[in-house]
């Protein structure tokens, strides 16, 4: 049995994170979580076009997070990054940062100086994946994948960029706490495509550009097709020039309590991140 659609997420609501990234969120941890475990919040970045800026990068400064990671994927532009554990670095067209905030980081985010001055497109998604209770106060770390470090493989219909989990035999490089799959597609065929997802996860089908046709509904860029968590497989229909994100994982049986940067399995544990933020337990961000 391949897995049913169940609907399309989206919104037409979008905001800028500091004055750096436009996005849309997709989905968030202020809905029904049930449905997007392990996933938290999807960030999913229309594409921008900023022009030369010889101001500083524009960008978010000092934030603190606790109890999931941040996972940011850079289409287009570049990205730099910073955080009180010394995690730090640029990421470019193709790579991916990967932030286990844990216990707790202060980082900021912001524009390449590089980038900055040049200007042009400029595209990325932030996705927040939660953790289990019993590694929300993991140590911090900080993985940065390179685009070269990224295995590409062939699929039904075309090729994937394995950024998390595993297909055909090929894992991706990324390091997860659950069982996950991050995959960014090409498609280059249009017509009838099913992808090898698996049985028992959540499984979200973002479209980034082009669209697919499921369950008698486009599904346009910035949209996501949900599939049923039962069932081995996903199928559609592509149009031209597709591009999907393809996000699955097993979902996480745990209550999940949001709080702005914090996200954990109870009130008093977002109490305690709001005290212990304050009083200097996530540490200083390096001059
Ligand atoms: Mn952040």
């Amino acid at each position: 049995m391949t897995k049913k659609f169940v609907d399309i997420m989206r919104t037409d609501h979008s905001h800028w994170v500091g004055d750096g990234f436009r996005v849309r969120s997709l989905f968030s941890y202020n809905g029904d979580t049930s449905v997007i475990s392990p996933f938290l919040l999807l960030d999913y970045g229309d594409p921008t076009f900023f022009p030369p800026n010889e101001g500083a990068p524009r960008g978010v400064g000092q934030h603190p997070h606790r109890g999931f990671e941040t996972v940011t994927i850079v289409y287009d532009g570049e990205v730099s990054h910073r955080d009180s554990h010394g995690g730090g670095g640029t990421i470019g067209k193709g790579d991916v940062q990967w932030m286990t905030a844990g216990s707790g980081v202060i980082h900021e985010e912001f524009h390449s100086k590089a980038y900055s001055e040049k200007g042009g497109p400029f595209r990325m998604v932030q996705l927040w994946v939660n953790l289990p209770a019993k590694d929300k106060m993991a140590p911090p770390r900080y993985q940065a994948i390179l685009n070269q470090e990224i295995p590409v493989v062939d699929i039904e219909g075309g090729k994937a960029r394995l950024i998390a989990g595993e297909t055909s035999g090929t894992k991706g490089p990324a390091s997860t706490f659950t069982p996950i799959n991050i995959w960014d597609v090409t498609l280059d065929r249009t017509g009838d495509v099913t992808l090898d997802l698996p049985d028992g996860h959540t499984s979200l089908v973002v479209v980034m550009s082009g669209r697919i046709y499921v369950g008698d509904r486009w599904v346009n860029a910035g949209e996501i097709a949900r599939y049923s968590v039962e069932g081995e497989g996903a199928s559609f229909t592509a149009g031209e020039d597709v591009r999907l994100l393809v996000l699955t994982g097993e979902p996480i049986d745990e209550p999940v309590v949001g709080h702005g940067p914090f996200v954990m399995n109870t009130r008093e544990e977002i109490m305690q991140a709001f005290q212990d933020f304050q009083s200097g337990q996530f540490g200083q961000m390096p001059v």
